[in-house]
């Protein structure tokens, strides 16, 4: 179980999550949605170890994870897809996701000796090509991660941040840019990896994606919690349509947003690589 436990966070004088509480099961699938800037990257990022929380708790199956490094919270649990991907451009597919398996909390040295140890690097490898193979893009292992198409790489992203067999999957707005034969292969995917050990966090703009998904549905709005049900409670609610899915050109927007979208894939090539850092 993943808890935000009354969560602020502030950057100078703009408080980008305010007091938000939010409690993520394991199996079922959770959606955050909510307008641009409503703090839901926030979230992620915070959970992950990317930015620390202003002040507020947040605990994976009773772990607090703030203060831990980004390796730690990855080994406690916890795998991210970012909203903008961020896959090692130079490297192989199969590389992509056998760094991140990669034992990054010990000496370097060690660390060297182990990932070069035969076994260690045959039983990488298992993993990651059984993973390559749930998400359909084995075919792609030996593909640079850089010369994919980007609706590919999406995929390859969420076969890094499944690898480590989390116990809490975040997805940041995975459905971003694809087309509609995309979405509906992601859909199948996500809907694939609910489990019961595993909770999910699934943040979109695509409301038909989030309408036939998610089991629970936090609808985020200036950094705080402004509702939260089911699928059907969340549509008739008349604070959220009033609040954010009533307003006039509302929805279109979103759709487009989710439609229309390509981030500039971003690559930090070779970065990550010195063993040791978060
Ligand atoms: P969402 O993902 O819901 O679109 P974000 O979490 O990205 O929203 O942003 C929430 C608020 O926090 C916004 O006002 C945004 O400008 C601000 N913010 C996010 N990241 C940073 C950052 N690194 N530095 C300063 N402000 C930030
Ligand atoms: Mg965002």
């Amino acid at each position: 179980m993943l808890v935000f436990d009354r969560v602020t966070k502030r950057f100078g004088a703009n408080t980008a999550i305010d007091d938000a509480s939010l409690t993520i099961r394991p199996g079922v699938i959770t959606a955050v949605i909510g307008p641009n800037g409503a703090g839901k990257s926030t979230l992620v990022n915070m959970a992950a170890g990317s930015y620390c929380a202003t002040s507020g708790r947040i605990l994976l199956d009773g772990v607090e994870l703030q203060g831990l490094p980004k390796y730690k919270i990855a080994r406690v649990g916890l795998g991210r897809t970012y909203q903008n991907i961020r896959l090692f451009d130079g490297l192989t597919v199969l590389q992509n996701l056998e760094v991140a398996l990669v034992p990054r909390s010990l000496p370097r040295l060690i660390a060297e000796a182990l990932w070069l140890a035969p076994g260690g690097v045959a039983e990488a490898r298992v993993t990651s090509l059984a993973v390559l193979r749930r998400l359909g893009i084995s075919h792609l292992a030996g593909r640079e991660a850089g010369s994919l198409a980007y609706g590919q790489q999406k995929l390859v992203e969420l076969a890094r941040a499944i690898v480590g067999r989390p116990r809490a999957l975040l997805l940041d707005e995975p459905a971003a840019g694809l087309n509609h034969g995309e979405t509906d292969e992601l859909k199948a995917h996500i809907r694939a990896l609910r489990s019961p050990d595993l909770a999910i966090v699934l943040i979109e703009h695509d409301m038909k994606l989030i309408m036939s998904v998610s089991d629970e549905i936090y609808v985020m709005n200036r950094g705080a919690v402004l509702a939260q049900g089911t699928p059907a409670e969340i549509r008739d609610n008349r604070h959220v349509q009033e609040a954010y899915l009533g307003q006039p050109g509302a929805m279109e927007h979103i759709e487009t947003a989710a439609r229309g979208r390509r981030n500039r894939v971003r690559v930090r090539a070779g970065e990550g690589l010195a063993w040791g850092r978060a």
